[in-house]
């Protein structure tokens, strides 16, 4: 068989995510991805949580499907996407927020710079909403898309910034919460994407998913919810029991998002 890319691309993730809530999509931004449109219009949406966890590719999906029962059961809508190239974490974060090819948000390579670029952040804030962002250290969700009018939440390891996420779900003042998890990733590079360490963390995210997912049914009652299982990009083995990704292949391009409305 030839090898076989996502036919429907990572750029309109930006649009549905403003469709859902009412806002205008980013400037330069993608058309919406049809079947979230289909899941989102007329449901009254006035909040998004997105939980980002890092590379998770399609075929560890499909070869650990049973792993993935929470998230399947927590949403509505399984959509395989193609992410963009190189398939590194800050050009496919940078897309998948802002709507746009690359070569016009400008971070081509794995260099993690404030993208300029009009993006789900800024197409928010003009709509007077509150998106905020939960992040990692010096990680790329941590960075490129600083320097707008609203609030970053840097902490130290994944597992608080899940507990943060749940602390501000609480809260109940945000209208989009991104919260971002690289354990998947850091332990792939570092035993391969099946390795016993790197399932153990994918487990994890899962988990993290499903009790983000709670935290929302439990303390949103009155809002009307999308959230989204969305990794950036996905992986392949190499040499020496190690992972990688950044490669024009369907391992590394070919990712699986989950949308549900709650
Ligand atoms: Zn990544």
């Amino acid at each position: 068989m030839q090898d076989v890319f996502c036919p429907i691309k990572l750029t309109g993730i930006a649009a549905s995510l403003c469709n859902a809530l009412g806002v205008e999509k980013p400037n330069e931004a993608d058309e919406p991805v049809e079947v979230l449109t289909k899941l989102t219009e007329g449901k009254g949406i006035d909040r998004v949580l997105m939980y980002n966890p890092d590379a998770i590719a399609l075929w560890i999906f499909e070869k650990y499907t049973h792993l993935f029962t929470p998230v399947m059961l927590g949403s509505d809508v399984t959509l395989p996407l193609q992410t963009v190239m190189p398939s590194v974490t800050p050009v496919c974060f940078a897309t998948m927020y802002t709507g746009v090819e690359p070569e016009i948000h400008g971070i081509q390579s794995y260099i993690k710079p404030v993208v300029k670029t009009d993006s789900v952040f800024d197409a928010l804030i003009r709509a007077g909403k509150k998106p905020c962002i939960v992040s990692t250290g010096n990680d790329s969700m941590s960075k490129i898309f600083l320097e707008r009018e609203m609030d970053y939440f840097i902490v130290e390891t994944p597992d608080e910034a899940n507990e943060k996420a749940i602390e501000i779900i609480k809260e109940d003042k945000y209208d989009l919460i991104v919260v971002y998890n690289g354990n998947y990733d850091g332990t792939m590079h570092r035993h391969a994407p099946e390795g016993e360490e790197s399932i153990e963390a994918l487990k994890h995210n899962i988990n993290a998913f499903a009790t983000l997912r709670k935290a929302v049914e439990e303390n949103w009652k009155n809002h009307k919810t999308l959230i989204g299982f969305a990794p950036d990009h996905g992986c392949h083995e190499i040499d020496g029991g190690c992972g990688s990704h950044g490669l024009n292949m369907p391992e590394d391009m070919n990712i699986v998002h989950f949308y549900g409305v709650i």
